[in-house]
Formats: structure tokens, C-alpha cells, sequence
């Protein structure tokens, strides 16, 4: 069973690395700046989500948090088609898996918060398997309330969230946008990965944005964080933050087919 797993991505690098992939009931963060594919990312474990076990799905429902309204459909089925034709290329098949995949898009955070008593709702009936949030920082991005207040909801809705995966025992996938310092080298972004021991326990230095979004409480409340960066034209997935992993990283591509080695 997956209670207290994890779930593979299909990345076998990463997912060695993370004894098995994305954990259950705690918070695994992607970040990186724009275009990276967090959310292509996003896309490709909603859909393994939505399969059959025998496909190494969680054949269950996946709640998706799209904030900037860039969740796809025509790309899910895209990769769909692509990863698992012998179940795209029949229609009735392909749309109750796409249908197995809720997107709502809260305009701000007050409808976001409300959302949350729903999804907990769901949760509790047992038949989502993830949930997904693309991004947090853009949902509190267009808020004007400042200082302790704006602390103290926010604080609200970290603890709420990572209560969600804690008693739900569903990864929990949060996405986060990171600018980078210098624009004409956009592999180079304004924080760093320190690894204490060389090994695990390793800690992050926010990018200054990101803190400013978000605040350290956030930077805590996460378990596995992962940093999609650019490179001489190539791309890397790599663990920033993980109880279990050294900071490795690993080359990636997208495809037609998604996320892949
Ligand atoms: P943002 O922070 O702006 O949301 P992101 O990290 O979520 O950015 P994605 O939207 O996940 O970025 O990635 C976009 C990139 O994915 C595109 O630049 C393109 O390189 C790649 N991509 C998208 N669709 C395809 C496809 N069908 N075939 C190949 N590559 C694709
Ligand atoms: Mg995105």
C-alpha cells in the first residue's frame, strides 16, 4: 500500500533517491523560475495519479489548485496519449480519467480559503489521491493586507494545508515561481543549496521574493523540496530539501509525452 510511501514520478533517478518518489502525507514543493515545467510537472503526476493501479496510478481523484489558470486539458490528454495510448485512445476511457481531475481556480485567497473546508470534505471521503497547488505564492501574491495580519492568515492556511496531507496520507504537490538575479543567465538564481555533512539535512536560502510571498514558516512546512533549474540548455530537477536524500540532482526534458529522463 502507499499509507506512509511514496509515489513514483517515473523519473527513476529522483524516485531512487526519494525511496520511491513523492512522499504521502506531507508537503513536496517545486520550485524554479518561469517555463522550468513545474507545472508540466504538475500535469504528468496528476494523470499518474488518475490511472489504474495496474498503470501505477492511485486510480483516485486529484484535487487541482490551478491559481494562474495554466492547467491544460488539451496537455494532460497530450501526454495521456502519449505515456499510456492503450488507454488515450479510447475516448470513454481518456475522459473519465481527465474527469478524475478537479481544477478550480480561486481568484483570491478569501474563495481559496473556502475552498479548503470543501476539499477537506473530500478528503475525508477517501477518494482523492492528491492534491496539487500551482501556485501558492500567486495566491497570495494579489493581497493587500500587510504586515502581522497577512502573517497570521497566511500562517492560518500553511498549518491548514499540511494538516490536509497529514491526516489524509495524500502527497501534497505546491509549486512556486523563483526569479532569477541575473536575467541573462537564468541559471543562476538568488539562493543556494548548503548541504550540512555533505549529505542530508540540507538547507535552503530563499530566494528574497519568495520570503517576502511567503515567509520562513512556509520554507519550514515543507518536506521535500524540489528545484527545476537550467544549465548550459539542460534541465535539472534537483533535492534541495528531503529527510532522506542528498542533494542530487538529475537531468530531465520535456516532451510531447511530459516529463521525462
Ligand atoms: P511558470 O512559473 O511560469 O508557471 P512553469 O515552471 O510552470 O512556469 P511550465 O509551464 O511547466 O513552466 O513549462 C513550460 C515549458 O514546457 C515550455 O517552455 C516548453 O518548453 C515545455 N512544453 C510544454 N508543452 C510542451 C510540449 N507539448 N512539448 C514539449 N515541450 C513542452
Ligand atoms: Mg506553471
Amino acid at each position: 500500500e502507499h499509507l506512509g510511501g511514496h509515489f513514483p514520478t517515473g523519473l527513476k533517478g529522483l524516485d531512487a533517491a526519494l525511496c520511491g518518489g513523492i512522499p504521502f502525507g506531507v508537503l513536496t514543493e517545486l520550485i524554479g523560475p518561469a517555463g522550468i515545467g513545474k507545472t508540466q510537472f504538475c500535469l504528468k503526476l496528476s494523470l499518474l495519479a488518475s490511472l489504474p493501479t495496474n498503470y501505477g496510478g492511485l486510480d483516485g481523484r486529484v484535487i487541482y489548485i490551478d491559481v494562474e489558470s495554466k492547467f491544460s486539458s488539451r496537455r494532460l490528454l497530450e501526454i495521456g496519449l502519449r505515456s499510456f495510448p492503450e488507454i488515450f485512445q479510447m475516448k470513454e476511457m481518456a475522459q473519465e480519467m481527465a474527469g478524475r481531475i478537479l481544477v478550480l481556480r480561486p481568484t483570491s485567497l478569501a474563495e481559496f480559503t473556502q475552498s479548503l473546508e470543501q476539499i477537506k470534505v473530500s478528503l475525508l471521503q477517501k477518494q482523492v489521491k492528491m492534491l496539487v497547488i500551482d501556485s501558492m505564492a500567486a495566491l497570495v501574491s494579489g493581497e493587500h493586507e500587510q504586515g502581522a495580519r497577512r502573517q497570521q492568515t497566511l500562517s492560518w492556511h500553511i498549518s491548514f494545508i499540511k494538516s490536509l496531507a497529514e491526516f489524509s496520507r495524500i502527497p501534497v504537490v505546491v509549486t512556486n515561481q523563483v526569479r532569477s538575479r541575473n536575467h541573462e543567465d537564468a541559471s543562476r538564481y538568488s539562493f543556494q543549496v548548503q548541504s550540512r555533512d555533505g549529505a542530508i539535512g540540507t538547507t535552503m536560502q530563499y530566494d528574497s521574493h519568495l520570503v517576502a510571498a511567503l515567509g520562513i514558516q512556509w520554507a519550514h512546512a515543507v518536506t521535500t523540496r524540489l528545484v527545476l533549474e537550467a544549465k548550459s540548455g539542460e534541465r535539472f530537477i534537483k533535492v534541495a530539501k528531503s529527510p532522506i536524500s542528498p542533494p542530487l540532482a538529475f537531468p530531465f526534458h520535456i516532451t510531447s509525452s511530459g516529463i521525462s529522463l
